[in-house]
């Protein structure tokens, strides 16, 4: 479905397949206890229309891409109309130019696809203590206008609470951003990233090496928020999913 992940057995190969989705380059899994047989883990994005064809391209040796169709269930997501002040909505034309510089770095690096690096696992720590939301996917109408539909997971949390990384990887990207204030972006790697926004302080730096638990930041309030959270977002294939798929309950 839409924001969801689509987990696909490719068979055996003597070496690893590689696959695309969408024209990007999507993870692909050996299964320790059956070394030779390969998954691919595909993010859905939340834009993907169910009523179209979606293919997984398959290249295995020198032979042509297998294609794999993939039907899609659709999702309907909540949705949330506000009516704002127009100056809270509305960007200014520095602030416009900041914003665009901004999308284009936060979408290279969040499209990053470490192939060297498989991840040891899928299922994430815990980011940070604290009460989740379920708003992955909602809807946002702003004065009536859409607006991009809400990419992570929120966790509410005091200021100063604690940001840790949720899996081991490296450091890919630290940065204050208009949106998304203080932010670290973790590649682990087969292009499976985490993103950690709104942080009151930055505790690593770009290109450390961090285990799951490994202190990265504090919960706070910085970029376009009302109040202290943590954003978390988790890409795969350059595509936010539902974070929710990777937390144990
Ligand atoms: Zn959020």
């Amino acid at each position: 479905m839409p924001g969801g992940v689509a987990i696909v057995e490719l068979g055996a190969a003597a070496l690893r397949p590689s696959a695309t989705f969408d024209g990007r380059r999507v993870m692909v899994l050996s299964k320790p206890e059956r070394p030779g047989f390969w998954t691919a883990v595909v993010g859905i994005g939340l834009a993907a229309d169910p009523k179209r064809r979606h293919t997984l391209s398959v290249f295995a040796g020198d032979g042509p891409a297998r294609e794999i169709a993939l039907a899609l269930e659709p999702k309907r997501y909540a949705e949330q109309r506000l009516t704002v002040p127009r100056r809270h909505v509305d960007l200014s034309p520095q602030d416009l130019m900041r914003y665009e510089r901004e999308r284009i770095h936060l979408a290279d690096v969040s499209s990053r696809f470490t192939a060297s690096h498989e991840p040891a696992t899928l299922l994430l720590a815990s980011p940070a203590e604290g009460t989740r939301s379920s708003s992955f996917g909602l809807r946002r109408i702003f004065n009536g206008e859409k607006r991009n539909p809400h990419s992570g997971m929120d966790i509410a949390a005091p200021a100063g609470t604690p940001v840790v990384a949720a899996a081991a990887g490296a450091v890919a990207d630290t940065g204050d951003y208009f949106f998304n204030g203080n932010t670290v972006i973790v590649d682990h790697g087969q292009g499976f990233l985490t993103l950690y926004c709104h942080l009151s302080e930055i505790e690593t730096t770009v290109g450390a090496i961090v285990d799951a638990g490994v202190q990265i930041g504090r919960v706070g309030a910085t970029g376009r928020v009302t109040g202290a959270h943590l954003h978390f977002s988790v890409y795969l294939n350059a595509t936010p999913v539902d974070p929710a798929l990777f937390l144990a309950r």
